[in-house]
């Protein structure tokens, strides 16, 4: 395996988008069970202030990172990120493999309209794909109903879009229940696939600008988060190029 970058306080794979889908399904065949985190900036950020999703980052199997600038700043951690690997674009990827290899996938979040629109799309682009879904909207005394039912349908590929970190408190408070083979948090993703959120274009996305796409879209609900985080990781990569420890949370 391909030695993990580490940037600040996330270990991230080199890998592509491909890299990331074959490490999967190679999982997959040697009943490794595992889960798998896209991390960006703020969520990089978030982990810092939250323990239990630092811990839960720490024993990813797989870690990828779903941002320009987290690519961009390998190489001043002493590493190399070939590419941005995005939760949008590894569920579309590993769907179509699914397919072909006849591995089932579960859709869990969102609303029960944003999720039936993903999955049906996602049926229309690959006829041979075994699906089930539901929606992200139940109480904590349902959660472990919830998860039976994903058990139940025998899922090799589980997608938990609930934002973070609800979904990553799911898959680890029922990962024993759930028994899939390997569980994705993908934040918003299926409604960035249902079309209710646009993506910015690409030239945006390869600018390392795509944070400031959503903010102009959502700039109520994002403003202070994007001020906050984006300020704490520049000042912390710049304190780090100056040679203080920032892998910890410790020494902020
Ligand atoms: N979501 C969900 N259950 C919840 C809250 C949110 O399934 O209890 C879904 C929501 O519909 C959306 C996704 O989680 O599709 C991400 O939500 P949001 O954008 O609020 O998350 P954030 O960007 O804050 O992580």
């Amino acid at each position: 395996m391909m030695q993990r970058v580490l940037i600040l306080n996330g270990q991230f794979d080199p890998f592509t988008l491909r890299q990331t889908v074959d490490e999967i399904f190679n999982r997959l065949t040697k009943k490794q069970r595992g889960w798998l985190c896209t991390i960006n900036v703020a969520i990089l950020m978030m982990m810092r202030a939250d323990q239990r999703l630092q811990a839960f980052a720490d024993r990813a199997s797989i870690t990828v990172a779903d941002g320009q600038p987290l690519v961009w700043l390998a190489s001043w951690f002493g590493g190399k990120l070939p590419e941005r690997v995005t939760g949008v674009d590894l569920v579309d990827a590993i769907c179509e493999r699914a397919a072909s290899e006849g591995k089932k996938v579960y859709l869990l979040g969102a609303t029960n309209d944003i999720v039936a629109k993903v999955a049906t799309s996602l049926r229309e682009r690959n006829p041979a794909l075994q699906l089930n879904f539901s929606n992200g909207y139940f109480l904590k005394d349902d959660a472990p109903a919830r998860a039976d039912q994903v058990r139940k349908s025998s899922t090799d590929i589980l997608f938990v879009a609930m934002g973070v970190p609800r979904q990553e408190q799911f898959i680890e408070e029922y990962w024993d229940r759930l028994n899939v083979g390997m569980a994705i948090g993908v934040g918003g993703s299926f409604d960035v696939l249902a079309g209710l959120r646009v993506r910015a274009p690409t030239w945006v996305q390869s600018i390392g600008m795509e944070w400031l796409f959503r903010l102009i879209q959502e700039p109520r609900r994002l403003f202070v988060r994007y001020l906050l985080t984006n300020s704490q990781f520049l000042w912390l990569v710049l304190r780090s190029r100056m040679g203080y420890d920032s892998t910890k949370k410790e020494t902020n």
